[in-house]
């Protein structure tokens, strides 16, 4: 049966993305419906993401940070090696004069607090899988499995990187499998790490530590080749700290897994089109990059500040929030920030596995030249923020 409800906007999957979407729209007074099939990643709370200065500040314009039950650790430094140790690249927040470059935070515990945030804005909540659409001429219609169905002008996809409603929509999408895998788990540290992050390229992929909350923890994020990371699957704890020891080298002394290990394989995504008649699409929904950048949930956050903004015009205008005009803006804004992101993680994640020896050694020294030149660093490290940097959730009246 459908709900006959004045609803502004249908949410489809409340993921980080999706939940800030719906909080900070209720905020500003949309009549808000969000349907999502709770927690499918069961192993979201074995994983960390890295938020950027960008992506706290937009959090902060909204009243949601500091987030109730999120503990965040600052990142103050990364540092890059490749495999054979020699090249070596730094970055320090001290080069841009700020504290830090971001925080990481759990995963799991980001979801579920911004969930819980957007519940108590008083969007309408439907434990349910979106299931099928239906366009008609001032609205479109979400069929739920449970047999419901929500109908509003607008429906915004935030159902994940293997969205059904993109899918229901037509809406053509690139993707591409790296052959990798990501494996994630706690690691208890014989060094404290400072807060500095570190990324060690090897020849299947990156491995990297993160600073966790507790100054002799860290979390790993170590892509490596598919076959690479069944073998690991298949070790025993001991055994992968040996393997993992031996990969990452002695950067933070002797490593030690604690806890379970969680397996992500790698894709990477980008949808043709972000808006059409009465749609549109956000975060990994949309797009998708490899993890090595930390970026996912950023641009997500990005997505989010982009389309609120262009809702918001279009309500100052009168007008239709579903029509392609006025969504246009949003993909306008962020289809190329995306895309540039896609496309430089792809690029590096590719340069560091190519085993020819001429691409090594340019790599090599590469890195040592952006290490050396302090004004070039500080660029790099300002285009690495300013992905993120256009998350601003415009015209908020505060928490
Ligand atoms: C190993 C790894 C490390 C990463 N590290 C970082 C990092 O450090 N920093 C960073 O910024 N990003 C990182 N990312 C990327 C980041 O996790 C994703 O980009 C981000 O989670 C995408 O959020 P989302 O809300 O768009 O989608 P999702 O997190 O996939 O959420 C989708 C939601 O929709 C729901 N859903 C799915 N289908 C339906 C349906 N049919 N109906 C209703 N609901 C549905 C799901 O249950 C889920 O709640 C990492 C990713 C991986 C794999």
């Amino acid at each position: 049966m459908t709900d006959r409800r004045n609803l502004d906007i249908v949410i489809a999957g409340a993921g980080a993305v999706g939940a800030l979407l719906g909080h900070a729209l209720a905020m500003r007074g949309f009549e808000i419906a969000i349907i999502d099939a709770g927690s499918g990643d069961q192993q979201a709370s074995v994983r960390t993401s890295a938020l950027s200065r960008a992506s706290l500040r937009g959090l902060s314009d909204l009243g949601l940070w500091p987030l109730e039950g999120v503990e965040a650790a600052p990142l103050r430094a990364l540092r890059v090696v490749d495999h054979s140790g020699h090249g070596r690249l730094s970055f320090d927040s001290a080069d841009i004069g700020e504290a830090d470059l971001g925080v990481i935070v759990n995963h799991g515990r980001l979801e579920s607090a911004l969930r819980a945030k957007a519940q108590v804005r008083g969007v309408s909540w439907h434990r349910d899988h979106a299931d099928g659409v239906e366009l008609g001429d001032a609205h479109i219609e979400v069929i739920m499995k449970g047999g419901g169905r929500l109908r509003a002008p607008l429906l915004i996809a935030a159902d994940g990187a293997q969205s059904v409603i993109r899918e229901r929509l037509g809406v053509a999408v690139l993707q591409y499998r790296y052959g990798q895998t990501a494996v994630c788990a706690d690691i208890r540290l014989e060094h404290a790490h400072e807060g500095v992050a570190w990324q060690r390229f090897l020849p299947h992929g990156p491995c990297a530590l993160l600073p966790l909350p507790d100054a002799d923890r860290a979390s790993l994020i170590w892509s490596t080749a598919d076959y690479e990371a069944r073998r690991l699957q298949d070790l025993s704890d001991t055994e992968f700290t040996t393997a993992l020891n031996e990969a990452f080298g002695d950067h933070l002394g002797r490593l030690e897994v604690d806890g379970e290990r969680a397996y992500f394989p790698l894709v990477a995504s980008h949808a043709q089109h972000y808006v059409g008649a009465r749609f549109a699409l956000v975060g990994d929904a949309a797009h998708r990059v490899h993890p090595l950048a930390g970026q996912g949930v950023n641009l997500g956050f990005a997505d989010a500040g982009a389309l609120i903004a262009a809702l918001n015009a279009g309500r100052a205008r009168s007008a239709d929030l579903g029509r392609r005009r006025t969504l246009r803006p949003y993909e306008r804004e962020r289809k190329a920030d995306n895309l540039a992101m896609l496309a430089a993680t792809d690029l590096l994640n590719r340069a560091f596995r190519d085993d020819r020896a001429w691409v090594r050694a340019a790599l090599r020294t590469g890195l040592n030249i952006t290490d050396t030149l302090p004004l070039f660093k500080t660029l790099f490290m300002r285009a690495a923020g300013a992905s993120a940097s256009r998350v601003a959730y415009d015209g908020h009246p505060g928490p």
